[in-house]
């Protein structure tokens, strides 16, 4: 009989004014069934594997049972949701179960998703049908093997009971893992309640838990923004680097820690277009792939705008502080954007024009709608002295556009003299073979929730857990999806 799964919870956050959250208990479920458990993220918050896989285990991801020391709470946030503003969200369908420090020290959430109504739920059931518990559990695993900071998923169940949406489909629970829950929303949630002591234990709680370094600077709480500030450019920046649409970044989907933050409607680029927005809910367009830099700038500006009774005692001077803070963001991105195009080419240095070869490779791309993706790698295992070599050129449906700039690249990259093993292996460590394609993220959904098979999940996830590896047994995986799979649409499907 393996024991009973023990958790070593130390929770901050249900130490916080009562009016930061509601505690409130997982409401049980009829039937649970672990979907998946992701044993080297368990062993790495020091949990026993073991123990987790038995009943105990899945009960407690089920939240049929409360793991010792669990204090439950449904976090209070508010939030822009495509531009309006909204004073009340919060987790409406998870619960906080409390925090561990994992081995490397640092302290993570466990977080149930779909674990029933809150006093937050405004209506809602407080459930996740199984599909999109498959895409987050997906998405969240595929990003971090990409190298990009993001929530994690720990534990995907079954709950056996039904979730009614557009049509009844089985209902699922994710255990995501996140270093922090903190939004942009949940500053303007007390921003909005003019909660100024709040404010300042929220901000010195984020500082003291996610940014010690800045707790003895002159002033931490401008330190913190900018902090917050350069971290969601880099993540951004990373984002644009593999193609990642996020698809619904409103505030109260924006991370405190630069950390990608609820996947909804996400997608990955397919062919190359910057204007490219697959979400079903967003008609406006308002954040498609090459708005994310400037929704990121707006989400901060509201941030900073909650800030602004900590920065300065006067108004005006702390709207100088905080502007001139919001104006670093631009050329953080610009530099982390700018250095991710440099590496995806092979350019180990940085000359001058470089950008401009990146932008008219990319217009080629967008012109001839050429496989995002597939066109980086296919560089990357280019051979320059190879006269008929031709791997990008076959990601073109019109090649003989490829040549002058392929000429110009290959003169670019003999400036620098690289070994060409080096750069093409260079090359392969940041421009990904797999990425989670929308068709097959689609497939996996439809598996779970028309036949609970979850085999099409399982093989997504051991080919997405290596996308740098070729991989040559899963080539058909890598490729772009046939007209009659391409997905042109996205949904939240909450
Ligand atoms: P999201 O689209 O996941 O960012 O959620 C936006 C808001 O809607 C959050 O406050 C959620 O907790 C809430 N919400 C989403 N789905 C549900 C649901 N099924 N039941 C209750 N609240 C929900
Ligand atoms: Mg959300």
């Amino acid at each position: 009989m393996p024991a009973e799964p023990i958790w070593p919870f130390d929770n901050s956050y249900a130490r916080l004014p009562e009016r930061f959250f509601a505690r409130v208990r997982p409401t049980p479920v009829a039937q649970p069934g672990l979907v998946r458990l992701n044993e080297p993220l368990a062993e790495a918050l020091g949990l026993e594997v073991a123990a987790l896989r038995g009943k105990a285990g899945l009960a407690m991801f089920a939240g049929n049972r409360l793991p010792e020391g669990a204090e439950p709470i449904a976090l209070a946030y508010a939030g822009h949701q495509f531009g309006q503003w909204v004073p009340q969200l919060g987790d409406g369908r998870a619960v906080l179960l409390g925090e561990v420090v994992d081995r490397d020290g640092r302290r993570r959430d466990i977080q149930l998703k779909g674990s029933g109504i809150t006093p937050f739920s405004r209506g809602g059931d407080g459930r996740a049908p199984i599909g999109p518990v498959v895409r987050e559990y997906l998405a969240s695993e595929a990003m971090h093997a990409l190298g990009i900071p993001t929530t994690r998923s720990l534990a995907a169940v079954t709950t056996g009971e039904p979730v009614l949406r557009e049509r009844v489909e089985p209902g699922g629970i994710l255990t995501r893992v996140a270093h922090s829950h903190v939004r942009v929303g949940t500053f303007e949630y007390f921003h909005w309640r003019e909660d100024v002591d709040a404010l300042r234990t929220l901000a010195d709680y984020v500082i003291a838990r996610h940014y010690p370094e800045l707790a003895d600077d002159a002033r931490p709480h401008l330190a913190l923004l900018k902090a917050v500030i350069d971290r969601t450019a880099e993540l951004v920046a990373h984002w644009i680097s593999v193609g990642f649409i996020h698809g619904v970044m409103n505030t109260d989907n924006t991370s405190l820690v630069g950390e990608t933050l609820d996947y909804g409607p996400f997608g990955f680029l397919d062919a190359y277009h910057p204007r490219t927005c697959y979400s079903a809910i967003d008609i406006e367009n308002r954040y498609a792939f090459d708005q994310q830099p400037r929704i990121a700038h707006w989400n901060l500006t509201r941030l900073a705008e909650t800030l602004l009774p900590l920065l300065h005692e006067d108004e005006d001077e702390a709207v100088a502080r905080a502007g001139e803070a919001l104006n670093g963001f631009l050329p953080r991105f610009e530099a982390c954007h700018h250095a991710r195009l440099r590496a995806k080419l092979g350019l180990a240095e940085s000359r001058r024009g470089d950008i401009d070869l990146a932008h008219e490779l990319l217009d080629l791309m967008a012109r001839q709608q050429a496989d995002f993706t597939q066109v980086f790698r296919a560089l990357s295992d280019e051979r320059m002295d190879d006269p008929d070599e031709g791997r990008a050129r076959r990601c073109f449906a019109r090649p003989e556009a490829l040549d002058g700039w392929r000429a110009r690249w290959i003169q670019r990259l003999r400036q620098e003299g690289r070994p060409e093993p080096a750069r093409q292996a260079a090359m392969r460590a940041v421009n990904p073979k797999f990425i989670l394609r929308n068709h097959l993220a689609q497939w996996a959904v439809d598996a779970a929730t028309e036949r609970g098979d979850f085999g099409p999940m399982d093989q997504l996830l051991q080919v997405l857990t290596r996308p740098y590896d070729p991989q040559p047994e899963a080539e058909a995986l890598a490729a772009p999806p046939r007209p009659e799979q391409q997905v042109y649409q996205t949904f939240c499907g909450t």
